[in-house]
């Protein structure tokens, strides 16, 4: 779902008398203090408490928002609007992984660079990628985050803890430079997987006391004197409440109020409601500068909307809040249990708002998607289109969806594709599943749904063009992938996933050019240069694939592809001890790595170990599941055993 519509100037609404009492009693801006910004990532705030001292503390040595709400329970659309105080539907990103950011719209980066600030950013998750777009305006923009190259359907999932952000945050504050500075650290543990390092518990609040003390390392490292300090949440997290057990689904108090603590100045705790899209601007005052916000506490979801159901949307007045899907509720705060009579000037306000967006909501099939779904015979099923069913009544299925993908397991995710057979997603979770059960041909039909289902998906295309890759059917992967590269230009992934299918159609030199452009868009892509490396090594040009498997090998040490790539080389020079060496490697971190051992056999037969090639290529033939997959590996054995 990327939107690439020009963005419309949108009228905002903001109450300059709200921000004047909301900064009432701040510190009167002094000349270019120092800000450091920190962002907790799925952080509740009721978790601001003893067990938390360093929040605590901050809390209560500056002005401490009681009452403050995400403007979305996402966390690019929630870090976007707190950078730049613009509502999600007007900076237009609406989800994880769209973007990027509009480049004429100002955010904090912006600012204070035009301000004469240094300025750096340190995040801990993918989600927060510079291609996304948030890294405008920083001069250091730290996301260097290792990717897992063995899994290239985990991208997005990709972490780095808390201690290294912060330790790469303080290097840079250390750094001698007579500018002020502002500084923003992104603190990701507190989302799934709740895995801190030891001795803190394995649990959501575990990882909050970890989060805890990383804040405490950095404001034990700086200036407070001269430093404003700002924490916040994007969002919280649900644990079960309202039957959510993480966020992103509903737009409950569980995931849309978070900390929000201003450290500089006064100290006194503010009970008025306040959105996280009016951060920016208060930032900016503190610092004698000017920014815009918004003062409305809008909040939207756009994530339900990728599983065919409703997005939703809400606004609160007060301890007022209208949350509007299919239907429209409205709550007295704190209950959100039981809702009151519609209070009908909120909903209409809510629909004022919604109708400023800056781009539509679900995005179109335009012709050219059209007619590829034609010629390649894709025929979407009768009930295709999306079941518009309202997030809030799918939660009870959301969450079984969310036990059965984390294990695969098929039967689950089959009984949920037959409860809700429009829903994209669970046809292709179901699809990953068959395919990483081996089972290709059960897989592909349900890809190809998939894509019937959201034709303008460029994921969907994608998923569909590296199965069919996986299954030798290049031809057609081939023209699927290389729609997946007309809808998303900009993924690298994507142009990997296409170079793939022009090998196996036998376009070397088409297939080079993608694994180059993939690599421009993401220079550390280490799956990209392992396709080089693959590319060279087939041309002959050894030492070039050499270079580019070790260059993968950098960026990715426990890359197994790139391991057996060398292993191949190595047995092309003839160096079959060397060969079997990076076999071993390659199998220690993926032991069903069918085609290193086939490799491994064939070192052994090469360096005069036949009956070693000739044992492991048995208990190869024992091991390698059924089906079209493995079918190439399995002719080779066989063929390498009768000789
Ligand atoms: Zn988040």
């Amino acid at each position: 779902m990327n939107h690439r519509r020009p963005i419309h100037p949108s009228s905002f609404i903001f109450h300059p008398l709200l921000l004047a009492i909301l900064l009432a009693g701040c510190a009167k801006p002094t000349a270019h203090p120092n800000v450091l910004l920190i962002t907790l990532d799925t952080f509740r705030a009721d978790r601001v408490t003893a067990r938390t001292p360093n929040l605590l503390k901050l809390a209560e040595s500056g002005i401490d928002y009681t009452q403050a709400d995400a403007a979305a329970p996402l966390t690019l659309p929630s870090h976007a609007t707190i950078l730049s105080g613009l509502l999600p539907l007007h900076h237009g990103i609406r989800n994880n992984g769209v973007g990027p950011f509009p480049k004429e719209r100002p955010t904090l980066a912006t600012v204070f660079a035009g301000a004469g600030y240094r300025t750096g950013a340190f995040v801990s998750s993918f989600v927060l990628d510079h291609r996304f777009g948030l890294n405008r305006g920083f001069e250091t923009y730290d996301d260097d985050i290792a990717r897992d190259p063995n899994n290239p359907n985990a991208t997005l999932d990709a972490q780095r803890r808390g201690g290294e952000t912060v330790d790469r945050a303080l290097a840079w504050l250390r750094r001698s430079d007579p500018r002020p500075w502002f500084a923003w650290v992104h603190l990701y543990d507190a989302h799934t997987p709740y895995a801190p390092p030891p001795p803190y518990a394995q649990t959501y609040d575990g990882a909050v006391q970890y989060v805890d003390d990383q804040v405490g390392r950095l404001l034990g490292a700086i200036d407070r004197a001269t430093t404003i300090v700002v924490v916040v949440g994007d969002h919280g997290e649900s644990l079960g409440e309202h039957g959510e057990l993480t966020h992103g689904l509903l737009l409950y108090e569980s995931t849309l109020h978070v900390p929000l603590i201003v450290a500089g100045g006064e100290r006194r705790s503010e009970s008025a409601p306040i959105s996280t899209a009016a951060v920016a601007p208060m930032i900016a005052h503190l610092a004698g500068l000017t920014m815009s916000g918004d003062d409305r506490i809008y909040a939207e979801t756009d994530y339900p909307k990728s599983f065919g159901w409703s997005g939703l949307t809400s606004l609160r007045d007060g301890n007022r809040k209208v949350i509007r899907g299919t239907r429209a509720e409205t709550f007295e705060l704190p209950n959100e249990s039981k809702p009151v009579e519609t209070d009908r000037r909120l909903l209409a306000q809510l629909q004022q708002i919604e109708a400023t967006a800056i781009a539509a909501g679900p995005s179109s099939v335009d012709e050219e998607t059209r007619s590829k779904l034609a010629s390649l015979g894709y025929i979407a099923p009768r009930n295709a289109k999306p079941s518009n069913e309202d997030a809030r009544d799918m939660a009870p299925l959301f969450r079984r969806y969310q036990d059965a993908q984390a294990v695969n397991a098929i039967p689950q995710l089959q009984e949920l594709v037959r409860e809700d057979p429009s829903n994209p997603v669970f046809l292709s979770t179901l699809a990953r599943a068959y395919r990483q059960a081996g089972a290709l041909d059960r897989a592909l039909p349900l890809y190809r749904e998939a894509v019937t289902l959201s034709p303008a998906d460029a994921d969907a295309w994608y998923n569909l063009a590296s199965a069919l890759s996986d299954a030798g059917k290049a031809g057609e992967a081939k023209d699927v992938a290389a729609e997946a590269a007309r809808l998303a230009p900009d993924r690298p992934e994507i142009h990997n996933v296409l170079g793939i299918a022009l090998v196996g159609s036998g376009d070397v030199s088409a297939a080079l050019s993608e694994f180059q452009k993939a690599l421009v868009l993401d220079p550390r892509n280490a799956r990209s240069y392992n396709n080089i490396g693959n590319i060279y090594r087939i041309s002959g040009k050894l030492d070039a694939a050499e270079a580019a498997y070790r260059k993968a090998l950098e960026i990715a040490p426990n890359y197994a592809d790139a391991l057996n790539g060398l292993g191949v080389i190595a047995v092309q020079r003839g160096d079959t001890k060397a060969a079997i060496d990076d076999f071993n490697a390659a199998l220690k971190i993926a032991p069903s790595f069918y085609e290193a051992r086939l490799n491994r056999a064939i070192a052994m037969r090469v360096g005069g170990d036949r009956k070693g090639a000739s044992d492991e290529l048995q208990q190869l033939l024992r091991d390698l599941p059924p089906g079209p997959a493995y079918d190439s590996q399995r002719t080779a054995a066989r063929a390498l055993l009768s000789r």
